[in-house]
């Protein structure tokens, strides 16, 4: 089979060439300490027909939206240099125009960014991948077009098709931005490109979208949980924390007046109940006046236009304001999940106005604030298993909430060692900005591969003394997302059974910890 790898992508190759630009190879992706991979696979040649895969074989966009005309390649353009120009004017783009203009200004094209990413090194520093080099294309289509208000040949159908794909391959984790010496963010430059295809030209990948918003909206729930199904669920959850642990519980449902609604990422319903659960248990025996919602939306706090849509992001943010409004809570707090962090308390704050601005916070200072205050009684012999931590993108680079999560694991698990880097320089789990479910074609493959294999690295660098399959392990990762990409590693590289390494929320742990709850809380077989 013949290769097409350019080392040095021009923008011209970008824009003419017709042959799929990079192509991942296993004998040049980053070192993992660890033997038996599974090995790459071929795209499937026809999928070329419909979607695109000149960029690097991957498809992130399973839309088939590749255009087959003259004409189509021309509405494609001409859609294209309009939400260029959409994307540039204040009046359209009143979220972040400020610093994008910034970002796109600025770059002294000094590379220091391009060693922080971890899609770039897991690689093996393939060009395109350079958070820099996204940026450069989007500056010279900009260049190239007077911001979209003239053609040019160089921006043709190919150039924004492969844009788009492009705009794929960063899970927005911001850790280049981090290390940009002048502040550039590169992450909110491909968020921005992934703005401009939806907003404009309604291409997005189908489980940010249409099994995502689109579901939220209609069925109540990105996972297509309805209300009814939320509420046999809860009856469920009380059921298994009687069973598990001797506790009645009877967990708050729509109480108005509540101090504190909570709100899960919805996925933590359907895939790891046991969360839902121990949440109820801690806030119950803390004593806290707290409620869920079984409202439309409100009870899942996922908000996927954070990743790429402004209008769809404030579609879910206005429904939950709406729904902490109507239940008159003083506070909504939000659960293990990273990218709802980012939605509800960031960036909704350009959105939420007088009554509907309700106080919005994360649950680990509370979760802290509960152990510090020893509300529980808590056994650290409980947890005396190699326990690891892996710091969400949102809640900790973003937010700057580093702390309160490791002083929690200091005090209940004797065990606890960091990752390397951690806290801010920690590495994205690779399920970032959508990754973690879009499971279409190949694209599963480059998460696993590349978007993750940092992640994968840290971890079993982590337990090096303990890697024997016989010793049980946990990495605590506080973010349903993350979990999610972090299952799909442990998979994919079968790395559970051949070094006995697991995963799981924070308060599961602290619930092991009680002291009467007898059954192990955490599950790790
Ligand atoms: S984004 Fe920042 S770190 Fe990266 S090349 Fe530009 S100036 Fe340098
Ligand atoms: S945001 Fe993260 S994944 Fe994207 S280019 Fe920057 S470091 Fe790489």
């Amino acid at each position: 089979m013949v290769d097409y790898i350019f080392n040095f992508i021009s923008f011209e190759d970008f824009s003419e060439i017709d042959k799929q630009l990079v192509r991942i190879r296993q004998n040049e992706l980053s070192h993992l300490p660890f033997s038996g991979e599974p090995d790459l696979t071929e795209p499937n040649p026809e999928w070329g027909e419909k979607y695109v895969t000149e960029l690097d074989g991957y498809i992130a966009i399973d839309v088939p939206w590749k255009p087959q005309t003259k004409e189509e390649e021309e509405e494609l353009v001409n859609k294209f240099l309009s939400g260029l120009r959409k994307l540039l004017d204040k009046e359209s783009n009143w979220t972040f125009l400020q610093p994008l203009l910034l970002s796109l200004e600025y770059c002294a094209r000094c590379q220091t960014c391009s060693e922080a990413c971890p899609i770039y090194i897991a690689s093996g520093r393939k060009e395109i991948y350079n958070p820099n080099f996204r940026s450069e294309i989007l500056r010279k289509i900009i260049k190239e077009t007077k911001g979209g208000k003239k053609r040019s040949k160089k921006v043709n159908a190919k150039t924004i098709t492969r844009l788009a794909e492009l705009s794929y391959r960063c899970t927005i984790c911001r850790r280049c931005t981090q290390t940009c010496p002048i502040g550039v963010d590169n992450g909110l430059i491909t968020r921005e490109i992934r703005k401009l295809f939806s907003q404009e030209l309604g291409i997005a990948p189908t489980a940010l979208h249409k099994s995502g918003t689109v579901q939220h909206l209609e069925k109540g729930s990105s996972t297509g949980l309805t209300p009814e199904g939320f509420s046999d669920i809860i009856e469920f959850i009380e059921e298994d924390i009687e069973e598990r642990t001797g506790k009645k519980i009877k967990i708050p449902v729509d109480e108005k007046g509540a101090d504190i609604l909570l709100i899960h990422n919805a996925g933590e319903y359907l895939s790891w109940p046991e969360n839902v659960a121990a949440f109820a248990i801690i806030f119950e025996e803390a004593g806290l006046d707290w409620t869920l919602s079984s409202d439309m939306v409100g009870y899942d706090a996922v908000n996927y236009g954070v990743w790429y849509d402004d209008v769809q992001l404030s579609r879910i943010a206005l429904k939950h304001a709406e729904i902490a409004h109507k239940l008159d809570v003083n506070r909504i707090v939000v659960g293990e999940c990273g990218h709802a962090h980012k939605a509800i308390t960031v960036i909704a704050d350009r959105i939420f106005v007088d009554e509907y601005n309700i106080p919005r916070e994360s649950c680990l200072p509370l979760l802290w604030d509960i152990v510090r205050k020893k509300k529980l009684n808590l056994d650290p012999e409980k947890n005396n298993f190699p326990v690891t931590l892996h710091d969400p993108c949102n809640v900790v680079r973003l937010m700057g909430i580093v702390e309160p999560q490791r002083r929690i694991l200091n005090e209940i698990c004797p065990q606890f060692r960091e990752m390397h880097p951690n806290g801010v320089y920690n590495y994205c789990c690779g399920g970032g900005s959508g990754f973690a479910i879009m499971n279409s074609m190949n694209f599963p493959e480059f998460r696993a591969k590349v978007a993750s294999r940092m992640k994968l690295k840290q971890i079993l660098d982590a337990f090096q003394d303990h890697i024997e399959p016989d010793v049980q392990k946990y990495v605590c990762a506080p973010c349903s997302n993350c979990k999610g990409a972090i299952r799909d590693i442990l998979t994919h590289y079968n790395v559970t059974e051949k070094c006995g390494i697991y995963y799981g929320g924070l308060v599961e742990l602290i619930v092991n910890a009680m002291v009467d709850v007898e059954e192990p809380f955490v599950e790790m077989y």
